[in-house]
């Protein structure tokens, strides 16, 4: 997708923008300067309006670089957050066929939906996932699959995944994930109770190779699902 041709711009041209693009290219300068490099997420992260993702009374916070309330005791994710596993996950796997687990606000899925071909996303908490499905659909991203349920599971009818993101933080790395990885498929998913890691997944054969990419500070990731 090129510059200025997305769905989202096409939305934004619409009038529905508020923000202009140069408060958007400040927040990409930042996130390069805190050292994203991947030329597509960067664009797409200029390209994507944020703000459509808070409530009205936080969206002249939405070009902050800092995690915002959502409802339901959840975050809209960090935009640097957002850049890196996006940045980690393209450079780590072919990422054809994604899954993430939290869809959250759509933020991140919006993201991700511009970056990959094909994307199926979970989320425990029903009225979250339905208003995300409306914005990404009045966005006009439609190559998104979504489902309410609790993402500790996975997508059994829709595995293997080629990459798998993971939006909030589990104690362990839930075994039911790992295995719905494609061969060579990577998983990029925070893990640890009071401290934890961003850790980056690698599939080969029946061996998984775990790697840890940063420290990271996500919501829980809970059994269960609301709605
Ligand atoms: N990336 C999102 C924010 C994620 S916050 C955004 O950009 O807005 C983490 C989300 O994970 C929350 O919406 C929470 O409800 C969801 N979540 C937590 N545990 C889950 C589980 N077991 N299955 C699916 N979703 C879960």
């Amino acid at each position: 997708m090129r510059f200025g041709q997305s769905p989202v711009d096409r939305h934004q041209r619409a009038g529905i923008g508020m923000t202009s693009a140069r408060t958007r290219q400040r927040l990409v300068k930042q996130l390069q300067k805190n050292g994203v490099s991947h030329p597509q997420v960067l664009q797409v992260m200029g390209s994507t309006p944020r703000h459509l993702f808070l409530d009205q009374a936080l969206s002249h916070r939405a070009y902050e670089d800092s995690a915002l309330p959502i409802g339901h005791n959840q975050t809209l994710s960090r935009p640097y957050t957002v850049a890196r596993m996006s940045e980690l996950l393209l450079r780590s796997c072919k990422a054809q066929k994604v899954l993430e687990v939290g869809t959250g606000s759509g933020y991140q899925t919006s993201i991700l939906a511009q970056l990959v071909p094909r994307l199926f996303t979970i989320e425990r908490i029903e009225p979250l996932l339905n208003r995300a499905r409306q914005r990404l659909q009045d966005m006009g991203i439609n190559n998104v699959v979504y489902r309410h349920g609790d993402g500790y599971a996975g997508w059994l009818d829709r595995e293997p995944f080629d990459g798998i993101l993971v939006t909030a933080a589990p104690a362990e790395v839930p075994k039911a994930l790992q295995w719905q990885l494609a061969e060579g498929g990577c998983m990029i998913i925070p893990v640890g109770t009071g401290e934890q890691h961003l850790l980056k997944i690698t599939r080969s054969g029946n061996y998984f190779a775990k790697e840890k990419v940063e420290s990271a500070n996500f919501v829980p990731l809970v059994n269960g699902t609301i709605g």
